[in-house]
């Protein structure tokens, strides 16, 4: 979804014709705004009842060149209709008076008709394919995010949602296949795989049912989880049932001015349909501690639901605000609640970590061995465990024996 930030100046009669505005450009897809943040368009309804609101109406679009340099601008409205002449001087895109408004979206369309608008709004296929690692790949599929969550920048940076052809995306995965191990499928939210072109990452996934090698999923957002898609991971012949799914905070409230689009609950009957596909799964995710809005209720709400979920792993980030986007300008929590939050969150991650662990020395792992530590082999299993073995395969079925240090030993099973 493109994005617009509409400023309006002056009288009931210009708010009026602004909110006409914003309608027309929610209606042709666009997500608005009233706030300065990053957006592919920005709209000023200028003013010119007094000196004083023609001065607001040029120091307007001064911020905003200042905030983003390469803002593309449309001036309506009294003011641009008084002086047309100095505000076409500003090197803006478009400057309409007071009449003729649909003018203004006639413009919108040529301009992004001629791709004058920097983000790209499809797919860009890559020229070449890189170059294989020969443990593990990357292939990415999808690039660009529709969900603006109030504390990221990437949709604002990277454009909105675009997927790959799934054509495109088996045949590297295929050539891949012959010369890697393992291959992780990525995207920027892999989630909204196929939602510009029709397509489903379920069927993508369909269609690499004969692929030998490993297949892992990059980080995922839950609307994406269905039971179509588990049912065609299902059907892969080496899919690793690992799935770091981001949570990002475990309150309704603060996942809300997050602007995530589930709770807790929707959350984890997403976490159960993975497990009655896939029971010992391993689900890991990201955690950010400290958000603006986060009480010490809210980051207990966060701690119970963590034990809840019974994550494998956590990785915890501490709230940091970017410019340009909504929680910016909300207020910051201290550096030293953050701290200590961090640190009751890393306690419980460990105290997690440690029984799935557990929970794994009873089922086999498959390992692709990467390194050496300590004079065993080290590599990461189906279920993205750390084993460490004697053993100079590159990889093999392990039967785990005991715990040690971030993972587990084990021997080669025995008829390996
Ligand atoms: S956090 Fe993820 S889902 Fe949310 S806007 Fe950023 S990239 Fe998109």
């Amino acid at each position: 979804m493109l994005k617009a930030v509409v400023f309006n100046l002056g009288c009931k009669v210009n708010q009026y014709e602004c909110d006409v505005l914003v309608s027309e450009l929610e209606n042709r897809g666009y997500h608005t705004s009233q706030e300065l943040e990053y957006a592919d368009l920005y709209v000023i309804n200028t003013c010119a009842v007094t000196n004083e609101a023609e001065r607001k109406s040029r120091q307007i679009i001064s911020r905003i060149k200042k905030f983003n340099p390469n803002a593309k601008i449309i001036i309506t409205g009294c003011a641009s209709q008084k002086n047309k002449e100095f505000y076409l001087n500003k090197e803006v895109l478009y400057v309409s008076g007071v009449g003729g408004k649909q003018r203004i979206f006639e413009e919108i369309d040529k301009q992004l008709a001629e791709g004058k608008f920097d983000l790209p709004l499809s797919y860009e296929e890559p020229l070449a394919f890189p170059k294989p690692e020969r443990t593990r790949s990357y292939v990415k599929i999808q690039d660009g995010c529709n969900n603006f969550c109030s504390y990221c920048i990437i949709p604002y940076l990277r454009g909105r949602s675009r997927s790959r052809k799934i054509d495109s995306c088996v045949k590297e995965i295929e050539t891949l296949s012959k010369k890697t191990k393992e291959i992780v499928i990525t995207g920027v939210n892999l989630a909204q795989y196929g939602v510009d072109n029709n397509e489903s990452l379920a069927k993508l996934i369909d269609r690499l049912s004969n692929i030998d090698v490993r297949i892992r999923l990059g980080s995922f957002y839950v609307e994406g989880i269905t039971d179509e898609l588990l049912i065609a991971l299902k059907g892969l012949k080496k899919f690793c049932p690992h799935f770091h799914l981001s949570l990002q905070h475990g309150d309704e409230s603060v996942l809300k001015s997050m602007n995530r689009r589930y709770g807790p609950a929707e959350y984890k009957e997403k976490v159960d349909l993975i497990r009655k596909y896939f029971p010992l799964a391993a689900i890991t995710t990201d955690i950010i501690v400290g958000f603006p809005t986060e009480s010490e209720e809210a980051f207990e709400n966060t701690l119970k639901f963590v034990e809840e979920v019974r994550f494998s792993d956590v990785h915890i980030f501490p709230f940091s605000p970017r410019p340009g986007t909504k929680a910016y300008s909300l207020p910051v929590i201290s550096a030293n609640v953050i701290k200590e939050r961090k640190e009751r969150l890393r306690i419980v991650k460990e105290k997690l970590n440690k029984e799935y662990l557990i929970l794994m020395l009873n089922s086999y792992q498959d390992v692709i061995f990467e390194t050496y530590v300590d004079g065993y082999s080290v590599g990461y299993s189906q279920y993205y465990v750390r084993i460490y073995t004697k053993t100079n395969k590159n990889n093999a079925v392990v039967k785990p024996t005991s715990l040690y240090k971030d993972g587990i030993i084990g021997e080669i099973k025995d008829d390996e």
